[in-house]
């Protein structure tokens, strides 16, 4: 574990922890001192192993099961966080699905279920945290905010994706939704941020780099001429949840290797 723990006493409850970029996230949070909660809602073997690796390496770490998009759900995963750690100080919703089609194919169950679980189970999340971060308010000794939330977004809150509109629709949302909860929560000391990961090596994409062609054509989309690691987010997830970043409130920090850059101009267009 770091020595210099930036989270210190701190609970946090990462969403979809059980795979890829949340499960790097709930380890690098863990490993600077935050009693962190590994929700998964299909897969319990796969968080109970995160679970087992946090405690291995002497962090605090308990999985619970919860659908994100499911309201019920929500509130039962934070009072069961609330009778293991007692509060909540840290919300990293991680969350996401994709369901991609043509936009002519596209069924009404796949657009609801991307928006029900990427942008609805954001709002339930937050709104479950912010009740608490009200509630409770400021503990000096823990941090100088009454909460942190940190909404993982994606590149695509900014570049269009054809064949991705439910996908790209929940990320522009979220965008919106993050910049005006901080909005309305920051004078109450409640910080509100995003990630927006680029292409990041996880199974949500692994058709994307799973054979050397499919990296090789990923790789003109990235100036920094490397895949992302789920570790490349977790790092900056530490960073915004920490007092470090206490002055970021309503802003998406993009780790992305360069891919907002529009490479595809590098050559004059
Ligand atoms: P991943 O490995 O497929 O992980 C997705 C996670 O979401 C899994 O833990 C999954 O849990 C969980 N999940 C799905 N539906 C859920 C629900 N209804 N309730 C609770 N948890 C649910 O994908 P990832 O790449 O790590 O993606 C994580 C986040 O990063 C997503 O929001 C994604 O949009 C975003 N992102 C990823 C990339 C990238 O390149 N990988 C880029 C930009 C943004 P189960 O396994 O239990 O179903």
């Amino acid at each position: 574990m770091n020595p210099n723990l930036k989270l210190k006493g701190q609970s946090a409850l990462v969403t979809g922890a059980n795979s890829g970029i949340g499960l790097a996230v709930a380890k690098a949070l863990a490993n600077d001192g935050a009693n962190v909660v590994v929700n998964y809602v299909t897969r319990p073997e796969d968080a109970d192993e995160v679970v087992n690796q946090i405690k291995n390496d002497g962090g605090n770490a308990v999985a619970i099961r919860a659908d994100v998009s499911n309201e019920q759900q929500v509130q039962s995963m934070f009072q069961q966080m609330y009778d293991t750690y007692g509060t909540i100080d840290i919300l990293v919703n991680n969350a996401g699905i994709q369901k991609d089609s043509p936009l002519e194919s596209m069924s009404l169950a796949d657009w609801q279920l991307v928006l029900n679980v990427n942008l609805t189970g954001q709002f339930l999340c937050a709104r479950e945290a912010v009740k608490e971060f009200l509630k409770r308010g400021i503990i000096k000794e823990r941090s100088c905010a009454a909460g942190k939330i940190i909404c993982m977004s994606s590149v695509h809150e900014v570049i269009p994706w054809a064949g991705h509109v439910n996908y790209a629709t929940s990320k522009g949302g979220i965008h919106m939704m993050m910049q005006s909860m901080s909005q309305e929560l920051a004078p109450k000391k409640i910080r509100v941020n995003s990630i927006g990961p680029g292409a990041i090596q996880t199974p949500i994409n692994k058709p994307a780099w799973e054979t050397p062609e499919a990296l090789n054509k990923l790789l003109t989309l990235i100036p920094y001429g490397r895949i992302g690691q789920p570790e490349d987010i977790g790092k900056a997830a530490v960073w915004l949840a920490s007092d470090e970043s206490d002055y970021v409130n309503g802003t998406t920090l993009f780790v992305d290797g360069g891919m907002l850059l529009y490479p595809g101009f590098s050559t004059n267009g």
